[in-house]
């Protein structure tokens, strides 16, 4: 654990392994936290932010410059760190380490622009003042699926800011954060400012963040459950909470889209990190008229995608994280053909050529979904493409918004008019009109209802850190 710029061990001397879910073989081990570990890397972070809060912005920037560059420097060692610890091919892991050093580089230029403002009074005699402060000491909780970008995500807005933060990262992918604190070491990062506590048990970290009133913020990147459970107990010292949080994605092919091209953005979009994505498609909807070209189209792309180790060259497809997330895909399956859906292709646990070894699930297409079946409802966080044939497309956007969830939506179209009746009528924090990828740090990412509170990257993202201080001067 990195706490107050020491490498540290857990208090209790406990440790535990780490696994590579592609063979089930351990990796590695590292200190297995708890409160009383949590509470001295809160110390460390209150202790760190009066001195940490009042260095210029050019000077946090300056740190997070050099974070950035290491980071770019280490993409290799850390994009090989990740596959082994989470199990998605190379160049995903590539992708996701430079999409993570972004944040560092975003953040880097956007601590420069904390812009206050004045604002005229009805008084002769009175001027008004807003700054804008940082909140204070965060916690931090991140997921498994993207165990580095995840991070960065938190840890830039809020150094920027001049907040100081502690961060406990899913147990199942440890060695990745460990890989990027020691980055943050090496960057410069005064003794306090970032903190980590990795733990096998989530609970008595947790509660040392809500328990301690010297934590302002709580920024959680993981399932809906666990997200309101912790907003519910944030409550109590009133903590600012951001919580990205399950989806439930739409994938509209409209009646006038090219279904070849909706077919091949449906396989990169649904099929990244094997479906493990809180952006993935989860409900296919395309008209009847395009059916069997897109059907065709995807079932030649999806049976083309090799699964195995993500250091094989071509492998598409990782494994998915544990027996549970194996069981969990392998049930809404099965539930779904025994209410009436076919099975194009897929359906089941890979086992043939030592795959049995990890936790492989066959690249699956489901067509006839209905509303009725369990995977229309629940996230299922594994490579299944639910297709739902629809005729009538004054029913869209009620269809599409029939969900608790509001992170991402796509749709195809080459109409502008149904291009912006959807992208307006969508209740879904991120809208893809043709494009599968509508992520970056520049842009605000986050969901409605209960996908989430707030945004994270973007100019969004930092004010989630900031305080707004009104100041009345009367003259
Ligand atoms: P999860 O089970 O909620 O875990 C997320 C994090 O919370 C992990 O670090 C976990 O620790 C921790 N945690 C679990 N129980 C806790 C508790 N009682 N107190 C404090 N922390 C606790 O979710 P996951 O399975 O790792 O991640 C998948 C979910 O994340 C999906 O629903 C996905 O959609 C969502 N996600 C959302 C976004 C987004 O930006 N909206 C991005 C990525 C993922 P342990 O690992 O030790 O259990």
């Amino acid at each position: 654990m990195f706490i107050n710029g020491k490498w540290e061990n857990a208090k209790s001397g406990r440790r535990f392994q780490s696994f590579n879910p592609a063979t089930g073989e351990p990796i590695g081990e590292v200190p297995d936290g708890d409160g009383i570990d949590a509470i001295s890397a809160i110390d460390a972070a209150a202790d760190a932010f009066p001195d940490w809060s009042s260095q210029t912005a050019y000077q946090r920037s300056q740190v997070l410059y050099t974070a950035h560059a290491l980071m770019m420097e280490n993409l290799d060692r850390l994009a090989k760190i990740m596959t082994e610890e989470q199990g998605k091919p190379i160049v995903a892991a590539r992708n996701e380490v430079k999409y993570g050093a972004d944040f560092l580089l975003w953040y880097a230029e956007e601590a420069k622009r904390i812009y206050g403002k004045t604002i005229p009074s009805a008084r002769a005699d009175q001027r008004f003042m807003v700054l804008r402060q940082p909140v204070g000491v965060v916690g931090a909780i991140t997921p498994w699926n993207y165990p580095i970008s995840m991070i960065t995500r938190k840890v830039a807005p809020a150094i920027a800011a001049g907040c100081t933060i502690v961060l406990k990262p899913a147990e199942a992918t440890p060695l990745c954060a460990k890989a990027v604190f020691d980055m943050f070491a090496k960057a410069g990062i005064p003794a306090g400012v970032v903190n980590l506590v990795t733990a096998l048990e989530p609970g008595p970290i947790g509660a040392a963040f809500l328990g301690d009133p010297r934590v302002r913020k709580l920024t959680f990147t993981g399932s809906t459950q666990i997200g309101k459970m912790l907003a519910r107990e944030a409550a109590t010292h009133l903590k600012r909470v951001s919580l990205e949080l399950g989806g439930h994605a739409p994938f509209i092919v409209c009646r006038d889209a090219d279904p070849i091209h909706a077919a091949k953005g449906l396989v990169l979009v649904k099929f990244l990190n094997t479906g493990q994505a809180c952006i993935s498609p989860n409900r296919i909807y395309v008209h009847t008229d395009l059916i069997d070209p897109f059907i065709g189209e995807l079932s030649k792309r999806v049976s083309a995608l090799k699964a195995g180790s993500g250091f094989d060259p071509g492998v598409r497809i990782g494994p998915l994280v544990n027996d549970a997330a194996l069981e969990k895909v392998d049930r809404q399956v099965q539930d779904a053909i025994q209410n009436g859906a076919e099975l194009v292709i897929g359906g089941q646990r890979l086992r043939e050529e030592g795959l049995d070894q990890g936790f492989f699930y066959a690249p699956t297409i489901l067509n006839h979904v209905t509303a009725d079946m369990t995977i229309y409802r629940e996230e299922t966080f594994g490579p299944v493409a639910p297709i739902i044939p629809y005729e009538n497309g004054d029913d869209l956007l009620s269809m599409a918004n029939d969900t608790s969830y509001g992170l991402a939506s796509y749709v195809y179209t080459q109409d502008l008019k149904k291009a912006f009746t959807l992208f307006e009528g969508l209740n879904f924090g991120i809208v893809g009109i043709n494009d599968i990828n509508p992520t970056s740090a520049a842009a605000p990412f986050g969901g409605m209802k209960e996908s989430g509170l707030g945004r994270e990257g973007a100019i969004e993202g930092l004010n989630e850190y900031l305080e707004t201080k009104l100041g009345g001067f009367s003259i």
